[in-house]
């Protein structure tokens, strides 16, 4: 009920924001394009956005998810629009229809941009060159695991399965 009475506020106090269900909406930023935004509290561990296969691609793009070592897909709307963030509030997790799940890393209180780490399922990532994402701990060139992976700052909870998946610390409590 709660979800749903937040859904109508954020259509109708969102002007260019479409309502997607389940909380959250799509709106064009200015500054940033388009941008999933929550329309209702989430706590840790929920799921924000499910993100199915819409088709799978013969190569990388600045919208594909890689899923597997030689697999990259297009998900639905609106998981394909979620931004890139050092510090994101979401985590994803392989769905057992081959796209990813993402998982709420902390609570998000509206209207709080929905994010998540591109490194996390790229291994080459090319999307963003030149990360903007404004966070204190912005490693500013976002280049995939394949480059991320020796960082011992960065400790992701939530990988790919083909990249480990969430067996990393703190990564398995959300089930
Ligand atoms: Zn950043």
């Amino acid at each position: 009920m709660l979800q749903r009475d937040s859904e109508v506020d954020a259509g109708r106090a969102g002007g260019p924001g479409q309502v997607c269900g389940h909380g959250i909406r799509l709106v064009m930023d200015p500054g940033k394009g388009r941008c999933v935004i929550s329309a209702t509290r989430f706590v840790r561990g929920q799921t924000v956005v499910v993100g199915d296969v819409e088709r799978v691609v013969p190569t990388r793009t600045n919208h594909s998810f890689q899923v597997g070592w030689d697999t990259h897909v297009d998900l639905t709307s609106p998981a394909r629009d979620i931004n890139h963030s050092c510090n994101p509030n979401t985590g994803i997790r392989d769905n057992d229809r081959g796209g990813f799940d993402f998982i709420a890393l902390r609570e998000i209180v509206p209207p709080e941009e929905i994010t998540w780490d591109y490194e996390t399922s790229e291994y080459v990532s090319i999307a963003v060159p030149r990360c903007l994402c404004g966070e204190a701990n912005c490693r500013s060139v976002i280049r995939g695991f394949k480059y991320r992976r020796h960082d011992k700052h960065w400790q992701p909870t939530h990988l790919a399965r083909y990249l480990g998946g969430n067996q990393l610390p703190g990564g398995s409590d959300d089930r």
